[in-house]
């Protein structure tokens, strides 16, 4: 039989009563003659209730039972998805991730998949069963503990069981109906895209777009799964929703797919730094040892062996990357003037593979941006995205501006 693996996310399996409609969509499947693999988020909300409750017992929490704490919320939908699929007479059982068993490195609270053995659900399968329902977000370590796979990770269990057992597809069921060209909350003109890119979706995802997990799509694009985002609200045709694919099957693309943007960026400077060698990894190690999430990076020309070294992070780690570099300046391995923190920027960017192939669309960007009168703090370049920081006020109009100039709205 093939193999189809759906992916319920939050808001699908929030009452019982979506999930009795969840698994209504799941009998269709099984209907036109699949083994369905069925992998369930915990309840919307739940998981940032049971993250609370770690936090106000224990705010240094040993991440091992944080995973104990916050992968239970899974549990529960997996049993309930398949107590409600056999009400409706489908032959289903529920997996925790430990009883497949979803196998993991160590790293708690943000563990990797290492590998999914088939062989006991495929044995199930064998005997008549339909469904198998497996609570999404979790695994087991070497040391047989259990572990999660990071906020989001429910969408990294679904497209690693759809490599491990070659499913024909991956569904995502979520609360919007696909993936659009930029935030319809921002840019009323967004429009939802039929294909996009593994690239593009993995830019995206990493610059800020909730749509998926990254490393969701990183797997994704790997092992060539097709992943389907789609609505759990809406009626569904085999063509609903977005489908994230190889480059070669999508047929026409704008030049830009997608405006990205994210909101909470700070921007550092450390002013009047040794120009020397290895002045860069002296500030940069001990920023990714404390755990900040360093993003641009840009190194002014230097003035008789002094320079400025300008980098960007989340605003939540600013307190953080400055205790860093302090620290680091008490010990003597950097020597700066000042650091100034401007906590007051976002970010935004635009993305699209046909930049790899067509010239000026920085230029362009730059133009529309200066157009309406929005200074360009630091620019940063990839093969297919551009991003930029601009002052926070200016985010919304920024997005709406280069939506419009690159023509978005519109098929190419
Ligand atoms: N429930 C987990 C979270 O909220 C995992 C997921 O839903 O993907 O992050
Ligand atoms: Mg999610």
């Amino acid at each position: 039989m093939p193999v189809l693996v759906m992916k319920f996310g939050g808001t699908s399996v929030a009452t019982l009563d979506r999930i009795r409609r969840a698994a209504k969509r799941v009998g269709v499947e099984v209907a036109k003659g699949y083994d369905v693999i069925v992998i369930v988020s915990a309840m919307s909300g739940e998981t940032n209730k049971l993250v609370g409750y770690v936090e106000e017992t224990s705010p240094l929490f040993d991440a091992r039972e944080y995973d104990a704490v916050v992968s239970s919320g899974e549990n529960v939908t997996a049993g309930l998805m398949a107590l409600t699929l056999q009400e409706m007479d489908v032959p289903a059982r529920s997996w925790q991730g430990w009883q497949v068993p979803v196998k993991t490195t160590n790293a708690h609270a943000n563990a990797r998949i290492e590998e999914i053995p088939t062989d006991n659900i495929t044995a199930k399968f064998d005997e008549g069963m339909k469904v198998a329902v497996v609570a999404g977000f979790q695994g087991i370590s070497e040391e047989g503990r259990i572990t999660t796979l990071g906020r989001g990770g429910s969408d990294t269990t679904a497209v690693a069981f759809a490599a491990a057992f070659g499913a024909e597809r991956c569904d995502i069921y979520t609360d919007v109906d696909g993936v659009y060209t930029t935030d319809p909350r921002i840019c009323e003109k967004a429009r939802k895209l039929d294909r996009i890119a593994f690239e593009e979706m993995l830019e995206l995802a990493s610059l800020g777009a909730k749509v998926l997990q990254t490393r969701s799509v990183e797997l994704a694009m790997r092992y060539k799964v097709k992943l389907r985002v789609l609505s759990s609200f809406e009626e569904q045709s085999d063509e609903a929703g977005t489908l994230v694919c190889d480059e070669e099957d999508i047929m026409e693309s704008n030049v830009v797919a997608g405006v990205a943007h994210s909101r909470d960026e700070a921007k550092m400077t450390l002013v009047s730094v040794a120009d020397r060698p290895g002045i860069a990894s002296a500030i940069f190690t001990p920023l990714a040892d404390a755990g900040v999430n360093v993003d641009m990076i840009v190194q002014n020309i230097s003035d008789e062996g002094r320079t400025d070294m300008t980098f960007s992070c989340p605003t939540n780690q600013v307190a953080r990357a400055e205790q860093a570099m302090e620290a680091a300046k008490e010990a003597g391995d950097i020597n700066f003037h000042s650091i100034i923190a401007d906590e007051s920027v976002c970010k935004v960017s635009v993305v699209g593979i046909g930049m790899r192939s067509q010239s000026g669309v920085a230029a362009k960007m730059f133009r529309v941006l200066a157009n309406e009168g929005i200074n360009i703090k630091v620019i940063t370049t990839s093969e297919i995205k551009i991003s930029v920081l601009v002052e926070r006020k200016y985010m919304e109009l920024a997005v709406q501006a280069l939506h419009d100039a690159f023509d978005l709205d519109k098929v190419a």
